[in-house]
């Protein structure tokens, strides 16, 4: 029988700012597989019988191959009921999840992710201030001064293929805010999701493409919208996927009704 393995934000390092989902799911894990910005204090919550791997691999540092972490969570599946797959911030933001996920579908493990505070709010509450306004700033663009293909950070700003956007308060004209990202050069295929009620007992989610979103109406409130290459998909080397398969590909899709 195959364990589940749970990828775990472990928010920025404050043991008082992890989720007592983090927090609960560390006290009962059999095996924590750990990156290397994880605070000892947090993996203090782990039990004393429980594994602890750390599989951190720091720039310029030779450590574990994102290859041998995704083998090692597969195998960690194959003998431990409860994993914990423990990442510092947030999964979502720059913590590969994606490749991750893809491993565990491949194998047929059945995961679950869990979110954590990521850096860039909580540097915001260290420091006191906001990071949008509504009378200063109205976007909020998260990016990497690394990544895989070298591409410059003004490149990647004005790119709109590379940017995920994630719009807060998107209800309820989806019509108007899709034809603005049309003009803002997205393909008109670009994957979207709309996700109601996010993490709640009520969550909705609703997978379509860029030129399906004005169909979009009766959104129960809190809802948010992501716009990008990402939404509802993780294997890049599949030809795009038609917004039907993207919501299959999804691990716990609930549709509108
Ligand atoms: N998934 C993480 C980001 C991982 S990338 C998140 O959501 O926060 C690692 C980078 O995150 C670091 O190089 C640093 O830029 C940032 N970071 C992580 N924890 C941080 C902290 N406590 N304070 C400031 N920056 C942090």
């Amino acid at each position: 029988m195959k364990g589940k393995v749970y990828i775990v934000g472990a928010g920025p390092g404050a043991v008082d700012l992890l989720t007592l989902k983090a927090a609960s799911l560390l006290r009962a894990a059999d095996v924590v597989l750990h990156d290397d910005l994880v605070p000892q204090d947090i993996l203090d919550l782990v039990r004393p019988l429980a594994e602890i791997v750390n599989v951190g691999k720091r720039c310029g540092r030779h450590g574990t191959s994102q290859q041998q972490i995704n083998a090692l969570m597969v195998e960690c599946a194959s003998r431990y009921c409860t994993v914990v797959r423990l990442k510092s911030g947030d999964p979502a933001v720059f913590g590969r999840l994606g490749e991750e996920l893809d491993a565990l579908r491949e194998a047929g493990i059945s995961y679950e992710v869990v979110p954590g505070v990521t850096a860039a709010t909580a540097a915001a509450a260290a420091a006191s201030f906001t990071l949008t306004d509504r009378r200063a700033a109205s976007a909020l663009v998260i990016l990497t001064g690394h990544n895989c293909h070298g591409q410059s950070l003004s490149r990647t700003l004005l790119d709109p293929e590379q940017a995920t956007y994630a719009i807060y308060m998107p209800g309820p004209d989806y019509g108007t805010t899709a034809r603005e990202l049309l003009r803002l050069g997205l393909d008109e295929s670009t994957p979207c999701a709309v996700v109601s009620n996010a993490g709640r007992e009520q969550q909705q989610t609703r997978f379509l493409a860029l030129n399906e979103l004005e169909s979009v109406t009766g959104v129960a409130a809190p809802a948010v919208l992501v716009v990008g290459k990402v939404v509802g998909k993780t294997n890049f080397d599949l030809a795009p996927s038609s917004a039907q398969e993207l919501f299959q590909l999804a691990s716990n899709p609930r549709p509108f009704v």
